[in-house]
């Protein structure tokens, strides 16, 4: 399944009628934070086609609406679209006084565990807990920065190791540098910072 994911920056040439042809044959798309709900809103109106997100600790930028309309928020919910498992976490890691989608470890710890239900009932009924966990921030020592507000979960880390999506999207971390990795594999997962844009064709890995 082709799926056109976002990340933190606006991309002039997907707020434009090219993305119909840039993603041509998506059958959805998935926002991982601290983009605009009118560049969201633009997209899903032009490809008509559901669009999954998770809100970055950048709540609404340039003055918009916080939440983008049409389009469907993930934090804290799993999604079966069309057979492909879907859950998400919104937020960094806290890293000033107002903590608006900043989360310290423990608190993310406890969002993860009351996904843990919905995990468990998808297995019971797919056989697997997910395929694609959708995320803001990258988990612990992968793709993470040393400074206080771009340091990854270390419970993504143990997310990863006991439900073992086929991918997991990020976004948080931006990249300047073309050389910077934006993937890597951690068990049977592949890690994706999508910063940008990136199109995938999920590929149920087992
Ligand atoms: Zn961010």
């Amino acid at each position: 399944m082709r799926v056109l994911a976002l990340g933190d920056v606006i991309v002039e040439t997907l707020y434009s009628p090219a993305v119909r042809e840039i993603a041509r044959d998506v059958e959805m798309v998935i926002s991982c934070g601290d983009l605009p709900s009118p560049y969201l809103e633009y997209i899903v109106t032009l490809l008509d086609k559901p669009l999954y997100y998770v809100m970055g600790n950048h709540g609404a930028r340039g003055g918009a609406r916080e939440r983008p309309e049409g389009c469907i928020n993930l934090d804290g919910q799993t999604v079966n679209h069309n057979g492909v498992l879907l859950a998400g976490l919104e937020g960094s890691i806290r890293y000033n006084d107002a903590p608006r989608y900043q989360y310290t470890e423990r608190e993310m710890r406890n969002k993860a565990r009351r996904l843990a239900l919905q995990l468990w009932v998808n297995r019971l009924r797919y056989g697997r807990y997910l395929d694609v966990l959708v995320t803001h921030s990258p988990p612990f020592g992968i793709h993470d920065g040393s400074d206080p507000a771009h340091r990854g979960f270390k419970s993504f880390l143990n997310f990863i190791d006991r439900y073992h999506p086929d991918y997991m999207l990020h976004g948080h971390v931006h990249l300047y540098d073309n050389r910077a990795p934006r993937q890597a594999v951690r068990g049977h997962t592949l890690i994706i910072n999508v910063y940008g844009y990136k199109l995938l064709d999920l590929k149920t890995i087992r």
